[in-house]
């Protein structure tokens, strides 16, 4: 379903919450500096230099930052309050995330929201020791909207070339919203294509994203076929809530070069053959996992099945700001609930170097930094 995401309220709900910029919400799971003690092998995970392949940037909008963008551009939306808004964050399945996930973007207009929104992701990222993020945006649910593109770019760009500067290396990934029709997607496409060239350092590929279930990847096999034929990288989320043959679709239709979540790839043992033998790396989001209730517990999550079967499997946010958690608390909650040990950590966070869009000297220069970290010689 399309999802209509300028809803009025009722005048009692709209009163100004005074207090919602600086009050801390009462509800916030974990504030962003913790006390947490940590486990030396959490501390060495937190402090080692990592990636993150899969992070929607919409995504990242955390509750406090909706407010203030809504507050900015006088968009009205269908929650009194932060608190309130959290509270809806208690997803069912997949499209009960994206109705809200919506709403949440529809207060995103101008270039200087797109900048905001993103410069407080790389924060959180750099807080984090990522060093290189690979990530999606939405421009459909923009463009609906009446916001260009090319506006939605320029502010993530714009963010992303300072974070360099700070240390955070990146890429930016298109995504089609699979709900909607191919020749949406084709349209989309087609709008883009002077920004692949204007951006061509950083935006580097397309990818497939919303609602899987009834969407196959077949859907969208000539869009692409020309994002390929234009050398672009390809991306699809695939055996997420759908099944192992959209995986399948995803490698054999569109042809991607990683697949998003994945996770449902152990319900077929030759899939999970081929996904090792040809290391295509999967972009696993526990978090997002267990709040969309993919799995029921951590400890079900099937990232170490599938590492033990040699597929290169990554640890990434998703949309961190709606799952609970940035790329650090996903790797803290798999360690834990997987009983994850010192060399599969390694792995893991080699696997998202080696399945980064990068050069081959990049990738080289990215593992180093690991190696330095992990084996505890001088980072420099
Ligand atoms: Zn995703």
């Amino acid at each position: 379903m399309r999802t209509h995401t300028r809803h009025k309220v009722p005048e009692s709900q709209t009163e100004p919450q005074q207090s919602i910029f600086t009050a801390p919400s009462m509800t916030d799971p974990e504030p962003l500096m913790t006390t947490t003690i940590r486990s030396p092998l959490a501390q060495k995970v937190a402090g080692a230099p990592k990636s993150e392949l899969h992070i929607h940037i919409e995504g990242s909008l955390e509750p406090e930052l909706i407010f203030q963008l809504a507050q900015r551009n006088h968009v009205q939306l269908p929650y009194a309050s932060i608190d309130t808004l959290r509270a809806a964050y208690a997803f069912t399945d997949l499209q009960s995330f994206l109705d809200i996930y919506y709403a949440g973007a529809s207060v995103l207009l101008h270039e200087q929201d797109f900048y905001d929104m993103t410069m407080a992701y790389a924060e959180r990222a750099l807080a984090d020791n990522v060093v290189h993020t690979e990530i999606f945006f939405d421009p459909q649910t923009h463009t609906e909207r009446g916001v260009p593109i090319a506006t939605a770019v320029a502010g993530i760009e714009r963010a992303l070339a300072e974070a360099e500067q700070r240390g955070l290396s990146s890429k930016l990934i298109l995504c089609f919203l699979r709900h909607l029709s191919e020749a949406d997607a084709l349209a989309t496409f087609e709008a883009a294509l002077p920004l692949f060239e204007q951006y061509q350092h950083r935006l580097i590929g397309v990818g497939l994203d919303s609602s899987e279930r009834g969407h196959p990847p077949s859907k969208f096999e000539r869009v692409f076929a020309k994002a390929r034929a234009l050398g672009l990288k390809l991306v699809a989320h695939a055996g997420e809530e759908g099944p192992p043959s959209y995986i399948y679709e995803a490698l054999d239709l569109l042809k991607v070069d990683r697949v998003d979540h994945g996770v449902r790839s152990i319900e077929d043992p030759a899939l999970v053959a081929r996904l090792a033998d040809t290391r295509v790396a999967l972009t696993v989001c526990p978090l997002s996992n267990l709040k969309l209730c993919v799995f029921d517990d951590l400890t079900k999550h099937t990232l170490k099945a599938l590492l033990d079967k040699g597929v290169a499997v990554t640890v990434n946010s998703d949309d961190p700001a709606y799952f609970g958690g940035y790329v650090n608390d996903n790797y803290f909650a798999t360690l834990d609930a997987l009983q994850l040990n010192d060399a599969e950590l390694y792995t893991i966070i080699r696997n998202g170097f080696e399945a980064s869009f990068v050069t081959p000297a990049e990738r080289a220069a990215l593992i180093a930094r690991l190696d330095a970290h992990w084996h505890g010689k001088p980072a420099h």
